[in-house]
């Protein structure tokens, strides 16, 4: 490239894209190139010799001329307006943003400010473009945290009501199940019962039966004896009767839990001989009831409970014994029990047999002929608990039984 061929400063400053405005010290416009033209509207010759102020919006006209006095203080290149907004004016009225770094430059030995000024309009609109899109983008996102969030509330409530639903229809079939199987098992109960009282009463029905016709036929004085001997037949199978309904009405109690506990202050010597009397007339000949117990014992318990099990004890023992046989009841204390045993010597129960003692309906194999409904125990059991207390026995067959409550004190 020859040096004819290299561009002058001129030529420089006309090309360049920036607008170029050179400025003195008063703040006049010396010069200007055709890009600073274009951008503020002024042609060149318009803007030289006018005061830069003609190209900032009134609005900030007066603080420009203390900002360019502390430029010219300490003149250093730089940007010009950081961290604001810097706005121009056109000479149609137009306001625009701009972008300008000031340098320094000796002109004709008097130091002058260029100014290179770019129009950022464009920078601006896409900038407020980005930043509205940003915004929307942060809305959207609160949006959809919002809402997923609320979504996940309501699938969390949901799945909080499912679980509930579900543990609530789990507890129902349960519920139902339970009420099934104890219908079930009520139903096989009463089936058993009626099996059981339709056998059981049939005995003692044709025993009053026959013994009624015979009194009718036994008129004379001589006949007294058969006669009375009828009529304790008569009373004995009404008190088998009145045991088996007796038995089942306790069952049922028990069953349904409508039996209620009432403690009461007793003595239990006096309940016990209440008992022996009233099995006086289901004892066979020569058999006795004898009372042992120190002194009178006192304890805090539901006589209607403990008069129960005593009477099905006692007549257990009486019924099982044979003539002449004697049963012992005795009553012992220590410091935090009340002992009743019921001793016999009857039958006594099969050691093979022993351990169903208390189950519902057990009836042992040497006590077939003699009658009975296998309830008996398995409620005296039931009702022995209710009280906190328990139950064992001691048998040996063809010797005799003894049973032992032990009640709190
Ligand atoms: P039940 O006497 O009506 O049959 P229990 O439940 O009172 O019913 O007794 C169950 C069974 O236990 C009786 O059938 C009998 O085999 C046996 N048992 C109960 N008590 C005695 C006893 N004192 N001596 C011999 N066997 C007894």
């Amino acid at each position: 490239m020859s040096s004819k061929e290299i561009p002058t400063y001129e030529a420089i400053f006309e090309a360049c894209e920036e607008g170029i405005i050179v400025v003195n010290r008063k703040g006049i416009m010396v010069l200007a190139n055709q890009a600073a033209s274009v951008l503020f509207g002024y042609d060149i010759d318009e803007i030289k010799g006018q005061t830069i102020d003609i190209l900032l919006p009134k609005s900030i006209r007066q603080k420009h001329v203390s900002l360019r006095d502390s430029y010219n203080e300490d003149p250093r290149p730089r940007k010009m307006g950081a961290g604001r907004d810097l706005m121009a004016l056109r000479k149609n009225g137009e306001e625009f943003p701009v972008e300008i770094s000031l340098n320094q430059a000796n002109l004709n030995n008097e130091t002058h400010t260029v100014a290179f000024i770019i129009d950022i309009t464009e920078r601006k609109k896409f900038e407020l473009a980005l930043r509205k899109s940003e915004e929307q983008l942060i809305i959207y996102a609160a949006e959809l945290e919002n809402r997923v969030s609320k979504r996940t509330q309501e699938l969390d409530a949901t799945i909080v009501q499912l679980e509930e639903q579900i543990l609530e229809r789990k507890k129902a079939e349960e519920e139902t199940q339970k009420a099934l199987e104890k219908e079930k098992y009520l139903n096989e109960l009463k089936s058993r019962f009626v099996s059981m009282a339709s056998h059981e009463f049939r005995t003692p029905l044709s025993t009053m039966l026959s013994s009624a016709s015979l009194i009718s036929k036994y008129k004379d004085e001589e006949t007294e004896d058969k006669r009375e001997r009828h009529v304790q037949k008569i009373k004995n199978s009404i008190n088998n009767l009145n045991n088996i309904l007796n038995d089942f009405l306790s069952l049922a109690k028990l069953e349904e839990g409508k039996e209620d506990i009432n403690f009461e202050n007793i003595e239990i010597e006096s309940l016990l001989t209440d008992v022996i009397e009233e099995l006086n007339d289901i004892k066979k000949e020569g058999q006795t009831v004898n009372l042992i117990s120190g002194n009178t014992h006192t304890l805090l318990t539901d006589p209607k409970i403990l008069k129960n099990l005593a009477t099905n004890l006692l007549s257990n023992a009486i019924k099982y014994s044979k003539e002449n046989k004697e049963v012992i009841i005795e009553v012992h204390e220590n410091e935090e029990h009340i002992r009743l045993s019921f001793k016999d010597q009857g039958i006594g129960i099969p050691l093979s047999e022993q351990q169903h003692l208390f189950e519902r309906f057990f009836r042992a194999q040497n006590a077939i002929n003699i009658q009975g409904t296998g309830l008996g125990l398995n409620i005296v059991k039931k009702y022995i608990e209710m009280l906190n207390g328990s139950i064992t026995f001691e048998s040996k067959e063809n010797y005799g039984s003894t049973f032992i409550v032990t009640l709190p004190k």
